[in-house]
């Protein structure tokens, strides 16, 4: 038996160790005021520049945010304010550009047609295997009508079947023009069609799909931002909630006054930017969305109902 005095100096150290965690393992508080970071890929290849991100960056990516309390969601549901995450998490959104091959590749193995464990959706796929409440979804910006080899991720024989497998396996796919046009140089007719084309080619693949959100090509806005929301070119309609731009940080919480759809910034995914904002909400955790884990509530800190945008059907909690 410990003497009593042993004891007392076991309950200090054991206190002592509990209170020198690092903050970082503090369960973070609700704050679904605060902001969320829409990533935006390019190129998931070999080497790492610009407009590239390693396979091993892009795994090292997801590591991180899955440590800090991360979790995906999709875009989608972002903007509807269905995020659905257990208590302090913080949700994240993936969005890859220009439909790259690195972004989704097929390799054959054994006469079979098998998702490349090396591009973006079989890194992501693996690492929701490893950690299935990290989650697993992505908006893809694709370009149908691109020169190779940037049309449809560049294996045209199997462009049906990665769209079908993207729209039925919980990721988005999302309208980035019909060949990548800056919409700012061009005039309505043109803005239009190359927008209900790209549309139109999408749906050759996958019959009836809407892209419910659009990504400006270079971030160029049209003359007249509702030229991009919604038109009909020769038949075909198309309704956007929500234009996404290539900067700007991360995004307002969807519940949050101010919050606009149609100015939605991303955060570009090379080292720079995403270290950037890890270590940003590493040190500024009370400015970053954390759920509450209740869908039919929205949490914020207190004093600061007033600056939640009204939503049906959804009850106002201020933190004490
Ligand atoms: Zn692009």
């Amino acid at each position: 038996m410990m003497p009593a005095r042993s004891v007392t100096r076991a309950v200090v150290l054991a206190v002592a160790v509990l209170c020198a965690r690092p903050a970082a393992a503090e369960p973070l508080p609700p704050n679904e005021l605060g902001r969320v970071m829409i990533l935006e890929y390019h190129k998931i290849d070999h080497p790492e520049n610009r407009w590239t991100r390693t396979p091993d960056n892009f795994r090292r990516d997801l590591q991180r945010l899955w440590e800090r309390g991360y979790r995906l969601i999709g875009l989608n549901d972002f903007l509807d304010g269905r995020i659905l995450l257990p208590p302090g998490t913080t949700p994240v959104i993936l969005t890859f550009d220009d439909s790259s091959p690195g972004q989704f590749r097929y390799v054959e193995r054994q006469g079979e047609w098998v998702i490349d464990p090396d591009c973006a959706v079989g890194i992501i796929e693996a690492f929701a295997r490893a950690h299935p409440e990290f989650g697993r979804a992505a908006t893809f910006y694709v370009l149908p009508g691109a020169d190779p080899p940037n049309r449809l991720f560049n294996q045209p024989a199997l462009a049906t079947r990665k769209l079908t497998y993207l729209a039925t396996n919980g990721y988005e796919i999302g309208n980035h023009t019909l060949w990548h046009a800056n919409l700012s140089r061009y005039r309505e007719p043109v803005v239009r069609t190359q927008i209900a084309t790209a549309q139109e080619w999408i749906q050759r693949h996958v019959p009836g799909y809407r892209p419910r959100t659009l990504a400006l090509p270079m971030g160029g806005y049209p003359r007249e931002t509702r030229w991009a929301e919604t038109g009909a070119v020769n038949g075909t309609a198309y309704r956007h909630d929500a234009i996404l731009m290539v900067a700007g940080g991360a995004a307002l919480s969807p519940y949050a006054k101010g919050f606009d759809p149609y100015h939605l910034p991303r955060i570009q995914a090379v080292e720079s930017e995403i270290g950037g904002w890890l270590t940003y909400f590493d040190r500024h955790p009370g400015e970053r969305y954390v759920s509450d884990g209740e869908p039919a509530t929205v949490s914020v800190p207190g004093k600061s109902a007033g600056k939640v945008r009204s939503i049906p059907g959804v009850r106002i909690v201020e933190r004490p």
